[in-house]
């Protein structure tokens, strides 16, 4: 066992997507950073791989969240031009839904107030633009241009190294098991944390350990559910032309209160999708990642009525994880009682695509317990009653 007793000013627990934004954000400004992963990121044990997460601007879930995600292409593109590779593939978001739907008046509602270009399609304006969409009479669509994908991967290795380059100190396939509070009864006390390599003492703390979040901040009783989803690829069985890039955007398409799916373009790995699974709770250290026939058939017996082109054969499947609010609405602020830690826990399945911006607005919080970025959507107090501080400890 290796023992380090030197001091941090920030350590960071859990380096995904927004682990490793706040690492970057938070070495570049000169930060004194360690951070910890369970494995060895990126991995197929939480929520962020896959390929490619989708990004739009037109923000169904609320216009409040359009200058946030205006600062993270910013910031993709700036990571871009720093590791050399472009990262974002602009072809669009399609918002597809019965007139009404919310996720349909929610992408206009964003566009109104902020001023972004949609066109809004009827069915036989939707089945001549996209002959892949099975558009029934009662569907419409609303595309926005600047939508498109973000490449998972490369993304969180370009943050992970950005933050190296800048001095972090990223332990990785070294779980933290506990961390403390060195006095108990001082609400800024610098914290002592500890793994089974070793102890290692910080003035400040971020938490961004995603589906494990509530484990480590027990105390705190978040009211966060953990789901399993899957990602399938398909080969198309027919006019494989119809879902290149170029032909079809990323798409999202809400076909009731809980049939919700979206996908990607095929870019030369198969048509991927994923289809909601809002009720599948599981524990994050101990679910199934194996592929069911149930999966697979609720996917095909879907994409039949919506893509009935594409349920060729199933090229690879893969599971991940959500970690949802209740509200859906991401959970980013300092910790209740004590101001020098800061959660972040903004997934409910579309947090990615904000991971830079997430990562700077975490930087700011961390360093000056307030940040210019609008963040009164997703504090904390909306679930969790400010706590005494002998409390506020993880067990
Ligand atoms: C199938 C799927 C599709 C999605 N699609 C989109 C999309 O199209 N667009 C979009 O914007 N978002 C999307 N999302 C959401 C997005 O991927 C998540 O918001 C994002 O990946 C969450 O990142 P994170 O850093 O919070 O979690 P993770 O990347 O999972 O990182 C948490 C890290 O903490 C580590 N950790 C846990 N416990 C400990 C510990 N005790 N010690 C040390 N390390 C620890 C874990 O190993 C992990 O690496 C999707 C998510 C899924 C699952």
């Amino acid at each position: 066992m290796t023992t380090s007793t030197n001091r941090y000013d920030v350590a960071i627990i859990g380096l995904g997507a927004m682990g490793s934004a706040a690492a970057w954000h938070l070495a570049r400004r000169g930060q004194r950073v360690i951070g910890f992963d369970r494995f060895h990121p990126p991995h197929m044990m939480g929520s962020t791989h896959g390929d490619t997460r989708g990004i739009r601007e037109a923000y169904y879930e609320g216009p409040s969240y359009v200058p946030f995600v205006r600062r993270a292409y910013e910031l993709w593109d700036e990571l871009s031009g720093l590791v050399g590779q472009q990262l974002f593939t602009q072809t669009g978001a399609l918002s597809l839904g019965v007139e009404g739907a919310s996720l349909v008046e929610g992408v206009l509602a964003s566009a109104r107030e902020h001023d972004i270009a949609v066109d809004y399609m009827d069915s036989s304006e939707l089945k001549k633009r996209y002959p892949g969409v099975m558009a029934t009479d009662d569907l419409v669509g609303v595309l926005e241009q600047r939508g498109g994908m973000i490449e998972i991967e490369p993304a969180l290795n370009g943050q992970l190294d950005q933050a190296a380059r800048h001095g972090a100190e990223l332990h990785f396939d070294e779980p933290v098991d506990k961390w403390l509070p060195q006095d108990m009864d001082d609400i800024e006390s610098p914290v002592t944390i500890n793994t089974a390599k070793g102890t290692y003492e910080a003035e400040r703390m971020v938490v961004t350990a995603g589906a494990w979040n509530a484990g480590l901040l027990g105390k705190l009783n978040l009211p966060l559910m953990v789901t399993r989803q899957v990602m399938f690829w398909f080969e198309p069985k027919r006019n494989p032309e119809a879902f290149e890039v170029g032909a079809l955007p990323f798409w999202m398409w809400e076909r009731g209160p809980q049939d919700f799916a979206y996908g990607f373009p095929n870019v030369g790995k198969g048509f991927k999708l994923g289809h909601h699974q809002p009720l599948d709770e599981v524990e994050p250290s101990g679910y199934s990642r194996e592929l069911t026939e149930r999966d697979e058939s609720n996917v095909r017996y879907w994409l039949e009525r919506t893509f009935p082109d594409v349920g060729g054969k199933l090229l690879r499947a893969e599971t991940c994880l959500y970690t949802h609010t209740p509200d859906a609405h991401f959970l980013l602020d300092i910790h209740p009682k004590r101001p020098n830690i800061v959660v972040a826990s903004p997934c409910s399945g579309h947090g990615f695509k904000f991971a830079p911006a997430i990562g700077e607005a975490l930087a700011d919080l961390s360093m000056h317990r307030k940040t210019e970025h609008d963040l009164e959507l997703f504090r904390i107090d909306r679930f969790v009653e400010p706590l005494g501080a002998q409390t506020a400890a993880a067990d």
